[in-house]
C-alpha cells in the first residue's frame, strides 16, 4: 500500500501498512510518520468504521479541527470540566459521546432509524412515521430552545480539538447486545434480561437490566433491541410495536412519564430497559480499543470497564 493510499484506507488496512513497513528498509521514520497522521478526521472514520458506515450521521461532528494527535480524553457527557481535565491530562483531543453544539441541536435527524426498524419488524409504515414524528416534534422542540454553544466554545477558547461520535458508537453497542441476546435462550423475558446482564459493561453497572412494564416470567415473542436510534422510542413507538405483533421491546433508557403513559394507556407487552451508562460503554469502548489499535493512548472517564 503507497502513501497517498492512506487517506482512504480502513484503520485494518493502515495498521498492516504500518506493520509491514516496520519490517522493511523504510522502518523507523515511516512508522512515525503514520503515528503522527492521526488527526480528528481520522478519530471520527475510526467512529464511522465501528459501526461498519461511511457517512457521518447528523448527531455527530468534528467539533474543533485537529491533528498530531497521541492522546485522548474520552467521555460520555463532555463539559467545561473535562475539557480542562484533559487539558491537564496532556491530551491532545476530546472524544464525547453525547451530541454537543450543532449536533445537540440536529440529533433528531437520526430518529429515522426507528422507522426502519420498526418496518422491519412488520409496523405499518405509515404508523411508523407518524410515531417517528411525534418523537422529532418532542425533542426538537426541547432542543430547540437550549444554549447550544457552552462546550464547543470552551474547546476552541482553551485550543482543545472536540470531536463527537454518538450514532456509530451505539450502532456497535446494538450490534454487540444482539449478538449476545441471539447467542442464548429467548423463550422468556428473564432470559433476555440475563443475555444482556452478562455483557461485562451491564454487569459493572450499579443499576440492573429492569423489566419496567410487563413481566420477566411471561414469554418474549417476538423482541427487538430498539437502540441506536438516537433516543429511546418512548411511549409511542413502543405502542406501536405492541400492536403490531411484538411483544418485548428492549430500550436503553426511559423517561417515567412515558413510562406511565404505558402504564395508563394498559398496553400489553414487556418493555425491558437495560441502563443508559452500561450501553453507551459499550460503544466508547469498542471505539477506544480501535484507537489504541492506532497507536494512541485512551483516558476513558467515567466509562465502565469492559473486562
Ligand atoms: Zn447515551
Amino acid at each position: 500500500m503507497s502513501c497517498i493510499e492512506w487517506e482512504t484506507c480502513s484503520s485494518e488496512q493502515l495498521i498492516l501498512a504500518l506493520v509491514m513497513a516496520c519490517r522493511s528498509d523504510l522502518n523507523f521514520s515511516l512508522c512515525r510518520l503514520v503515528a503522527v497522521a492521526v488527526d480528528t478526521d481520522r478519530i471520527m472514520k475510526v467512529g464511522l468504521e465501528l459501526a461498519g458506515w461511511k457517512k457521518m450521521p447528523a448527531d455527530s461532528a468534528v467539533h474543533i479541527k485537529g491533528k498530531n494527535i497521541n492522546k485522548v480524553l474520552i467521555g460520555i457527557d463532555i463539559g467545561t470540566a473535562e475539557l480542562m481535565l484533559a487539558k491537564q491530562l496532556e491530551c491532545d483531543a476530546v472524544i464525547a459521546h453525547h451530541p454537543i453544539g450543532a449536533t445537540a441541536v440536529n440529533f433528531y435527524k437520526v430518529f429515522d432509524t426507528h422507522i426502519d426498524y420498526m418496518v422491519e419488524h412488520g409496523v405499518p409504515k405509515k404508523i411508523a412515521r407518524e410515531a417517528v414524528e411525534k418523537l422529532k416534534e418532542r425533542i426538537e422542540t426541547r432542543n430547540h430552545a437550549s444554549i447550544y454553544s457552552d462546550v464547543v466554545g470552551a474547546a476552541k477558547a482553551l485550543g482543545m480539538p472536540l470531536v463527537n461520535i454518538h450514532q456509530p458508537c451505539d450502532e456497535y453497542m446494538r450490534q454487540v447486545i444482539l449478538r449476545a441476546i441471539k447467542a442464548s435462550r429467548t423463550e422468556y423475558v428473564s432470559d433476555i434480561v440475563k443475555s444482556i446482564g452478562k455483557i461485562p459493561e451491564f454487569r459493572h453497572a450499579a443499576t440492573k437490566v429492569r423489566v419496567r412494564f410487563g413481566n420477566q416470567n411471561n414469554k418474549a415473542g417476538h423482541w427487538t433491541l430498539v437502540v441506536a436510534a438516537g433516543t429511546n422510542g418512548g411511549f409511542n413507538i413502543a405502542k406501536a410495536y405492541f400492536q403490531h405483533g411484538v411483544s418485548t421491546v428492549i430500550y436503553l433508557h426511559i423517561d417515567y412519564g412515558e413510562l406511565m403513559k404505558m402504564r395508563e394507556e394498559k398496553l400489553e407487552g414487556n418493555l425491558v430497559v437495560m441502563g443508559h451508562l452500561g450501553g453507551d460503554s459499550i460503544g466508547l469502548n469498542g471505539l477506544a480499543e480501535r484507537l489504541e489499535n492506532l497507536g494512541i493512548e485512551t483516558v476513558r472517564v467515567g466509562i465502565l470497564p469492559n473486562r
